[in-house]
């Protein structure tokens, strides 16, 4: 009880700290020095911040602590070293952590910014187990704080993060945009804003913000279809928030920052691949300076969809090829570990 009244120290910005230390009578410079052990050396406890007093952190520590994640669980696929951890928050609940490897030594990691999700997308193991509340400041950087822990023992660092994991982090964004904050600040982990990716199912008014606000991150668009009556099926939030007003929104978007954005389709088999889809598809995002990333379904029991025919996904692609759409198919990490976003947390509900 005593221990959740403490300043929980990682969720506070450098000019926070530097109040804070004030407050408790040390000079504000020591806030610059706190928030580099915190995020840069990423201490674990307040007794090794060896540029304080003994009595200074002593003194911290009776009023503030760093917070930790207790790791519940951790798979590693065989097949290309991708590593997925669940991690218990201070309240008992838990999320997913993926982490990334890729060929050129980039290590992404995808993080979540919620527990559970309410935006309730058909084909998704996240959206079925339901919404329970947003992650906060500490929780979002304890993610890649924890994993950064552990690879750096094999000289790996964390180079790119992507918000992709449980959540929708455009109905979380003040959070997210603290997190942002932190990580990309020069006395922290200091990742490139250019290496940070939000991925929204297409909240318009948190776009909105994002251009308001100048935010300096790539964006992917959570897709699926580009068929308003399809997509209210597969991305619910898709009534309140149409292609159209969606389009217009990213043109803005497009116009003002002049980065590319990605599009993100998962394949569903008899679903969302037809030679109409693969047309909508291409009008939607022709005139995008853009990458469409076709997504592997990884099937979630009961959800009722299935991966496409090969026959079908040559078809598709190859509409979507003569319309001139730049496509990949995302090549899936971590399959034999259940690679799809809250699979894992589903597992430990469960069982
Ligand atoms: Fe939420 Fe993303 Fe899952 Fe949709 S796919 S329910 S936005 S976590």
């Amino acid at each position: 009880m005593e221990e959740l009244a403490k300043i929980n120290l990682l969720n506070l910005t450098q000019a926070e700290l530097e109040l804070l230390v004030e407050s408790m009578g040390m000079k504000s410079y020591y806030g610059k020095s706190l928030f580099n052990w915190l995020h840069k050396k990423i201490v674990r406890n307040i007794r090794d911040i060896t540029d304080l007093s003994k009595k200074d952190r002593e003194m911290l520590e009776t009023k503030s602590y760093i917070p930790f994640l207790n790791l519940l669980d951790l798979k590693t696929s065989k097949i290309d070293g991708t590593e997925k951890f669940l991690f218990q928050l201070e309240d008992k609940n838990s999320v997913e952590t993926v982490l990334l490897r890729h060929s050129d030594r980039r290590v992404t990691l995808c993080v979540s910014s919620q527990v559970g999700c309410p935006v309730g997308c058909a084909f998704c193991a996240t959206g079925k187990a339901g919404f329970v509340r947003n992650l906060n400041v500490n929780e979002i950087i304890n993610q890649a704080y924890t994993v950064e822990r552990r690879i750096i023992k094999n000289h790996e660092n964390i180079s790119n993060i992507v918000f992709m994991g449980m959540g929708e982090p455009l109905l979380n964004l003040d959070n997210v945009r603290k997190a942002l904050e932190i990580l990309t600040h020069e006395n922290g982990l200091y990742i490139s804003r250019r290496k940070i990716t939000i991925s929204t199912c297409g909240i318009v008014a948190g776009i909105e913000k994002i251009l308001l606000e100048r935010l300096p991150i790539e964006l992917a668009i959570s897709l699926h279809s580009a068929i308003d009556e399809k997509r209210d099926t597969l991305v619910p939030v898709n009534k309140q928030n149409k292609l159209e007003d969606l389009y217009a929104v990213l043109q803005e978007y497009q116009r003002q920052t002049k980065r590319r954005l990605s599009f993100e389709y998962i394949l569903l088999g008899g679903v969302n691949i037809t030679e109409k889809d693969a047309n909508a598809l291409a009008d939607f995002v022709k005139d995008f300076d853009h990458v469409v990333n076709l997504i592997q379904y990884n099937p979630v029991e009961g959800a009722g969809f299935k991966a496409p025919t090969p026959k079908k996904l040559e078809k598709f692609l190859h509409v979507l090829k003569i319309r001139g759409v730049n496509v990949t198919i995302r090549q899936e990490k971590g399959r034999d570990i259940n690679g799809a976003c809250g699979q894992l947390r589903g597992r430990q509900v469960v069982s």
